[in-house]
């Protein structure tokens, strides 16, 4: 689902590259994480992911990245938007309007859906997410892990094969960490849909992954494995 091939990325003219040389493949239906300590460049990895590297945050990309067959060089972000859905590493910042299922039903505008396929997508979502109840709720007034649901949510009701999420724990308590991460699970078991989540924290997240990419240092290769072989590194 997505494959990257010799991958580099170089902010700006001088440095070196943020990732570099990097080969890794997601299968569809799998929840991957992309695992490794601050500054490696695992958010760097979503965004070539997205497509905002090369076409936003000054990266230069080298190599080739495609998702779902599409080639990001030559698909923008806006034309991956049906395939890709991203969650920011601080998505409770991004929130745009004031209750629950507004914020579900904003995710889709820009996809031109029909009013009907919009309302089923948000009840759809809500009971996905466990959410029906505070359907009319100001997100203001949520806990962060009901939030977070709701920032994953209103990516869910655009259908995207891959979700991507970069440290979408980190400002939870472990419990709230724990439903986020059993949601995600779910997802892709129950919908087949393909998630890569990146966090620096291996042992709070591991136990949900097929599969785990760990980049151990700038510029050095990924290491790809089962979690029980990375958890033995
Ligand atoms: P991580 O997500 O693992 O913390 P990042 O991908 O954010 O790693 O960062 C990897 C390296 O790339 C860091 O040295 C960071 O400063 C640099 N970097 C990331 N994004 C940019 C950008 N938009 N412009 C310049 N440098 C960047
Ligand atoms: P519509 O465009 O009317 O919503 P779809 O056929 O695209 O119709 O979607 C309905 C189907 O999508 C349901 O069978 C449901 O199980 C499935 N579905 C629900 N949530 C998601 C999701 N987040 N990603 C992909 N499929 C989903």
């Amino acid at each position: 689902m997505i494959r990257f091939e010799q991958v580099s990325v170089t902010y700006g003219d001088a440095g070196a590259p943020a990732v570099q040389g990097v080969d890794l493949t997601v299968p569809e239906g799998e929840l991957c994480l992309l695992v490794g300590p601050s500054g490696v460049g695992k958010s760097t990895v979503l965004n070539a992911i997205s497509g905002l590297v090369p076409h936003f945050t000054g990266g230069t990309l080298h190599g080739r990245v495609t998702v779902d067959g599409r080639d990001t060089r030559t698909h923008r972000p806006r034309e991956l938007a049906d395939v890709v859905g991203t969650v920011g590493q601080d998505p409770l910042s991004h929130f745009v309007t004031d209750t629950v299922e507004d914020e579900l039903a904003y995710g889709m505008e820009s996809l031109g859906l029909a009013p009907d396929v919009m309302r089923r997508r948000v009840e759809e979502t809500l009971d996905l997410l466990g959410l029906a109840g505070l359907r009319d709720r100001a997100i203001t007034t949520l806990s962060g892990g009901q939030q977070q649901r709701v920032a994953i949510g209103s990516v869910l009701t655009t259908h995207p094969k891959v979700l991507v999420l970069d440290e979408p724990t980190s400002a939870l308590d472990p419990a709230a960490a724990e439903e986020v991460l059993a949601m995600l699970q779910r997802l892709v078991h129950d919908l087949g849909t393909t998630v890569l989540l990146a966090e620096h924290r291996l042992e709070r997240v591991v136990q949900y992954a097929d599969q785990v990419i760990l980049l151990p240092a700038p510029g050095a290769a990924p290491v790809i494995g089962e979690p029980a072989e990375i958890m033995a590194i």
